[in-house]
């Protein structure tokens, strides 16, 4: 058969979606949508008949449906959606970084409407746009003032944008930092029209590093937090209050760019994490940090300080790019009354799950290993699993918990079953075994887990 002939066989696209094969669902997508897909399945299908395969107007109908059904569900798992966080990566970029409170969700939800976003109902003036999430995160960082952008890196390249721009920003070489996603802190500070002046070396920073390299061209002094990553060993830098005392004596602005946010000590969890109210204590005139990491709450660059540094970057003409909506302004204000109000251990999942204990996560482990009917030469354990905060927080943490691991199937297949239906369960392969760290898993998603667990088991096809 000639290649003309053969190419006869291939349907057009009316055709294809006048296919009963094809599923409801399937034709409820947008139109453009789906001619898309038939469009290159159909292509697909022609490239297979000139690299010879033969198929009849039949087959090829039936291998573009195929190939249709397939770029449906490569498309759906693009969908942004709930899913179940059992890697026990407490903060995980992938997935959204902190789960928001409930409080925060409804506030969202009411402020998605007409919202007085600028107006103070009072005085049925215009008002400061967020002002009232703005005095909450003053007030909980016990800060003069407070802004807010769209993340901590926009943040930072607005604080250094206003306080350094054409000038020297001195940081030490331990602490330039990639955060992950590419992000660069070098690049930032390029982005912001500051010049780098790395100080030190990569383990060791002393304050006279600091001193000797102020000079007229110095905008600022910066200390980063290493928030992904710990160095151990032969250590040296100066803390945040050292670097403050050098900056009052000559003169200069020094910016604490924390990341994690962590607004409470965390050491009653066995963690270190330098904490917002601590940076502003000790004295520096701006600290950052991100909405969505230990502080619980929205993507956000909340930026704090002295009004004297604060007060000026809402008229920077950048704030009007880098400025949050209304609807995370809702949810940050809520996020910081619940810090206010000392509810945050009962009330930020991130801090509920952060701090369960090993023993409650233990029963539930039991709870669903006792409900999963494990079909023959499978076999379902509980284990212990070592939770981390991730996401840019408490570098090197790791939590103790528990989990269930899964043993004598395709850890790969079963995976992709488990993410495949909603909600997908997402979990960990560790030595050819699925791994479902519970730390990470709310008490009100655990039926789900069980039904989305047993479904994958039973559609597995596990070997005997
Ligand atoms: C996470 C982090 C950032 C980036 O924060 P985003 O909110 O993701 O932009 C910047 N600096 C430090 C120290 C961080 O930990």
């Amino acid at each position: 058969m000639s290649s003309a002939e053969k190419l006869r066989n291939l349907p057009a696209v009316d055709e294809v979606l006048r296919s009963p094969q094809l599923s409801e669902e399937f034709l409820s997508q947008p139109r453009p949508q789906l001619v898309e897909w038939i469009r290159n399945a159909i292509a697909r299908c022609r490239g297979e008949l000139l690299n010879g395969k033969d198929l009849t107007s039949d087959e090829a109908l039936r291998y573009v449906i195929e190939e249709t059904g397939r770029q449906q569900r490569q498309e759906n798992g693009r969908c942004q959606q709930a899913v179940i966080n059992a890697t026990g990566i407490l903060l995980h970029t992938n997935l959204g970084r902190a789960p928001m409170a409930d409080s925060a969700i409804s506030r969202m939800r009411e402020s998605s409407g007409y919202a007085n976003v600028e107006m103070n109902l009072t005085s049925g003036k215009r008002s400061g746009r967020g002002e009232r999430a703005c005095r909450l995160l003053q007030q909980l960082a016990g800060a003069e003032d407070a802004v807010v952008v769209n993340n901590c890196a926009a943040a930072t390249m607005l604080v250094l944008q206003a306080v350094a721009s054409g000038r020297e920003v001195i940081v030490s070489r331990g602490q330039l930092v990639e955060i992950g996603g590419g992000y660069r802190l070098p690049e930032v500070f390029a982005a912001s029209g500051a010049t780098l002046k790395e100080v030190g070396t990569t383990n060791r920073t002393y304050l006279r590093d600091y001193e000797n390299a102020i000079s007229e061209q110095t905008g600022a002094i910066i200390r980063v937090h290493r928030s992904n990553f710990y160095q151990g060993g032969f250590v040296t830098e100066p803390d945040i209050a050292d670097l403050v005392a050098l900056g009052k004596e000559r003169n200069v602005p020094v910016i604490d760019d924390l990341g994690s946010g962590c607004m409470t000590d965390l050491s009653q969890y066995g963690l270190q994490e330098p904490t917002v109210p601590g940076s502003v204590q000790a004295g520096a005139d701006l600290t950052l940090f991100s909405g969505d990491k230990l502080f619980g709450g929205p993507q956000a660059g909340i930026i704090v300080g002295t009004s004297e540094f604060v007060e000026p970057l809402r008229r920077n003409p950048m704030m009007r790019a880098l400025r949050v909506d209304k609807v995370t302004l809702a949810a940050l204000a809520a996020t910081a009354e619940i810090h206010l109000s000392g509810r945050a251990t009962e009330e930020l999942p991130l801090l509920q799950m952060m701090s369960r204990s090993a023993e409650l996560i233990h029963e539930t482990a039991q709870r669903v290993h006792g409900e999963i009917r494990v079909p023959p030469g499978a076999q379902l354990q509980v284990v212990e699993c070592i939770s981390e905060v991730g996401g840019g927080s408490v570098p090197g943490s790791s939590i103790p918990g528990y989990g269930l691991q899964l043993t004598g199937t395709d850890s790969e297949l079963m995976a992709k079953l488990l993410r495949s239906e909603a909600p997908a369960v997402l979990g960990r392969i560790s030595d050819d075994t699925v791994i479902l760290d519970l730390r990470t898993v709310a008490a009100d998603q655990i039926p789900t887990l069980i039904v989305r667990l047993q479904a994958a088991l039973d559609s597995a096809g596990v070997p005997s």
